[in-house]
């Protein structure tokens, strides 16, 4: 296996004799390793196995962040900053390709490794909640005039017209017998499906306009200095022209939440208002400039449209027989989907507050 990754890695462009290739456990989604090289005078890198069941088109996810990571680099030199440390380098293939293939149609990229960086994997204090609001929103802003067409790698994500479309079918279907069982569930669903129509029309019209953003905005994909500041956001396979607020909302579900995702215990879920406060601050510290008044707007509404989409996802899996999710009980979905309910209930109870803060926050910069 060690012979067959070194092989691979000697299909790109690194720089400097390789001395070892060795797993890297941290992601979630691809097959990360660290080639090391054998000289200290040249870096190491990232080599990834891309995960091509989620990925349908890696040449074109590839291309798209190429150029997200041009336009961020020339940003960064104008600023003075450290264009390979603070954005990702993607180092192509020997034949000048930005992936390699192999015989067995896994694709394979290189990036170089950024060193002496700290990776958080939870984001449980204020302090890290506005660095990581901080991070994502000095990612947007520099791309706020990125005007480069990006190929559409994930067609539907986070569209709720499109998931209406999958979850009517799904119910009328009926694949797994479990609709009937999940009634007041269903409900859950269907008393806001309005209310969510109504945003995202104002994303299909343009009101609120299309910009570039990251789609997994976890802590662990930012690195952050010795100094504890945010340095790069990595993991740019999802990058996707959508509407800047799925970013914001995403990380609010994820950040926010005091329980787990598949919390078994609904009372342990809620939404920490002091979590939320913070990344908002370092969010809008960092994007007030460009937001529209329409998107400004919408910010605390979209936590609660990425936690609804979420509850939604996992409900229509559990009714479709748990095809796409991997479960660890028989009912994790619907444990899972409980749990993002009272999240989302939790966000509603407190919607008037989270609305107050976004506004206060954005009269500092008014
Ligand atoms: P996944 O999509 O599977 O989450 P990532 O691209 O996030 O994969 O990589 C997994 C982990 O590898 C990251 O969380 C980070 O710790 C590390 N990593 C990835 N790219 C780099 C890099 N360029 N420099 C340093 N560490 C990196
Ligand atoms: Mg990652
Ligand atoms: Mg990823």
């Amino acid at each position: 296996m060690n012979q067959t990754l070194r092989a691979i890695a000697g299909r790109f462009q690194t720089e400097g004799e390789i001395a070892v290739v060795r797993p890297l456990g941290e992601g979630f989604i691809n097959d990360t390793f660290i080639i090391e090289t054998a000289s200290a005078h040249t870096p190491n890198y990232i080599l990834q196995r891309k995960n091509r069941h989620i990925f349908t088109n890696i040449p074109a996810m590839m291309e798209n962040i190429v150029r997200v990571t041009n336009h961020l680099k020339n940003k960064i030199i104008a600023r003075g900053g450290d264009p390979r440390r603070e954005a990702l380098t993607v180092t192509p293939a020997r034949d000048g390709k930005l992936y390699y293939k192999d015989d067995e149609g896994e694709y394979w990229a290189v990036c170089e490794f950024i060193d002496g960086t700290i990776a958080y994997q939870k984001a449980d204090t204020p302090r890290l909640a506005y660095q990581g609001g901080k991070g994502i929103g000095r990612f947007q802003a520099m791309l706020a005039d990125f005007r480069e067409p990006l190929t559409d790698i994930l067609p539907g994500f986070h569209n709720i017209r499109f998931r209406f479309k999958q979850w009517d079918e799904t119910l009328a279907a009926d694949p797994a017998g479990r609709a009937a069982q999940v009634a007041e569930e269903i409900r859950w669903i269907e008393d806001r499906r309005a209310e969510m129509l109504a945003f995202w029309r104002l994303v299909e019209e343009g009101t609120i306009p299309a910009r570039v953003t990251h789609n997994d905005t976890k802590i662990n994909n930012i690195l952050f200095d010795k100094q504890e500041n945010v340095l790069c956001v990595i993991d740019l396979d999802t990058v996707l022209s959508a509407t800047c607020l799925n970013d914001y909302g995403d990380a609010m579900r994820s950040y926010t939440n005091t329980g787990l995702e598949d919390d078994p215990n609904p009372d342990n879920v809620s939404m920490s208002l002091d979590i939320f406060k913070a990344y908002t601050e370092g969010y809008l510290s960092e994007t007030h400039a460009f937001l529209t008044p329409a998107e400004a707007e919408h910010l605390a509404f979209s936590a609660k449209y990425i936690t609804y989409e979420q509850v939604l996802r996992f409900l229509m899996d559990y009714i479709d027989g748990d095809r796409y999710y991997k479960i660890k009980s028989p009912d994790h979905n619907l444990v899972r989907t409980r749990a993002q309910y009272k999240l989302l209930q939790s966000m509603e109870a407190q919607y008037a507050d989270m609305q107050r803060i976004v506004k206060e926050e954005l009269e500092r910069y008014a």
